[in-house]
C-alpha cells in the first residue's frame, strides 16, 4: 500500500477495503481514537505497525461516552493535523465515521459491562463505559481487525474492552500500550490542552505523587496512611480528587491493606475544570503493619 493513508468515511467503503485486505492474506490492526492526536496515540499506531500488515486508525469523537455537562462540544479537534501525523507514520487507512452512520435514527442498543464499571471512573461517569463499550464493539465489527490496541493510560477502559470482547466472543486480540508521558511525567492527554499555564505547571505533580506513594509502599509504609498523606498533598497543590486507590490489575478489586498481588495505583483529579487521570503499576509488597 502507498505511504499516503486512504481516507475512509463510510462503513460500506471500509468493508470493501477490509475484504480486499483479507483476501490478499494480510493482517489488520485497529487503533481507535477520538483525535487531537499526540505521541500517546501515535505510540499505539507504531506498535500496531510492528504487529500487523495493515494499520487502520479511526478518529471519532463518540458522543455517547460523554455524560451530561461534560466536554463533548469543546473536545479538541484537529482533523488536518491528525491526518498529517498519521500519514507520517505510514498509517494505511484513516477511518473517519460520521455520527449519523454510527448512530442512525432508531439506534437502541447498548453494550454494558458490569462489575468493572462500578468503580473508579465508573462512579463519577456512570454512562461513560457503556458509551465506550458500544462504540468499540461497533468499530471492531466494522473493521474486523486481527488486533486492536488501546492505551494503559485508560487502564479501566482497557480491562472493560478485554472483558466484553471475551464475553461476546468477538474474534480480535486486544493489546495494551504503555502510557506515554511528557518529560516532566504528565501523562499525555488531548485534554491537557485545557490546562492554563499555571495549571500545566502543577499538573505533573499528579504523577510525582503516585511515584512518591509507591516509594512509600515499597519502603513498607502502611497503605492507608500513605494514601492519606498523598491525598493531603494533592489537595494542598490544588487538585480536587475524584479517587486515589490501589486496585488489582485484573479485576480492579480494592486493596486496602497488604498489596499481595499485582496492582496499580489509580488517580483521577480535577485541576480547575480539567479532569486528569493517571495510573502506575505497583508490585506486591509485604506490609510491615496493616
Ligand atoms: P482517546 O483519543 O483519548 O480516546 O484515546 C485513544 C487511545 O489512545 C486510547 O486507547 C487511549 O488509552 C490511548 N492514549 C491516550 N493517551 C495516551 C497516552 N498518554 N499514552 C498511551 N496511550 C494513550
Amino acid at each position: 500500500m502507498s505511504s499516503k493513508p486512504k481516507i475512509i468515511r463510510s462503513i460500506q467503503a471500509l468493508r470493501k477495503i477490509v475484504a480486499c485486505t483479507r483476501t490478499s492474506g494480510k493482517t489488520i490492526a485497529l487503533v481507535p481514537t477520538m483525535g487531537a492526536l499526540h505521541e500517546g496515540h501515535l505510540s499505539l499506531v507504531k506498535l500496531a505497525k510492528t504487529k500487523c500488515d495493515i494499520v487502520i486508525a479511526s478518529i471519532f469523537v463518540n458522543p455517547t461516552q460523554f455524560g451530561q455537562g461534560e466536554d463533548l462540544s469543546t473536545y479538541p479537534r484537529d482533523s488536518k493535523g491528525d491526518q498529517a501525523k498519521l500519514a507520517q507514520l505510514g498509517t494505511d487507512i484513516i477511518y473517519l465515521p460520521k455520527a449519523e452512520q454510527m448512530y442512525p435514527e432508531g439506534f437502541a442498543t447498548t453494550v454494558t459491562v458490569t462489575d468493572l464499571t462500578n468503580v473508579l471512573c465508573g462512579v463519577s461517569r456512570p454512562t461513560h463505559f457503556a458509551g465506550v463499550a458500544t462504540v468499540v464493539t461497533k468499530l471492531l465489527l466494522q473493521c474486523l481487525p486481527d488486533i486492536a490496541i488501546f492505551g494503559e493510560k485508560d487502564y479501566q477502559q482497557l480491562l472493560v474492552i478485554k472483558r466484553f470482547v471475551q464475553d461476546l466472543n468477538i474474534p480480535v486480540k486486544i493489546l495494551g500500550g504503555p502510557i506515554i508521558r511528557e518529560t516532566d511525567g504528565l501523562a499525555l492527554s488531548s485534554r491537557n490542552a485545557y490546562l492554563t499555564k499555571a495549571e500545566r505547571e502543577v499538573a505533573p505533580k499528579l504523577n510525582e505523587t503516585l511515584l512518591n506513594l509507591r516509594q512509600n509502599l515499597y519502603a513498607r509504609q502502611p497503605l492507608s496512611t500513605s494514601l492519606t498523606a498523598a491525598k493531603r498533598r494533592l489537595k494542598t497543590l490544588g487538585f480536587d480528587i475524584d479517587y486515589l486507590e490501589v486496585r488489582d490489575v485484573k479485576d480492579l478489586s480494592l486493596i486496602t491493606k497488604t498489596i499481595n498481588r499485582p496492582a496499580r495505583i489509580f488517580v483521577a483529579a480535577y485541576l480547575g475544570t480539567t479532569r486528569l487521570i493517571d495510573n502506575i503499576p505497583v508490585r506486591s509488597v509485604a506490609q510491615a503493619k496493616p
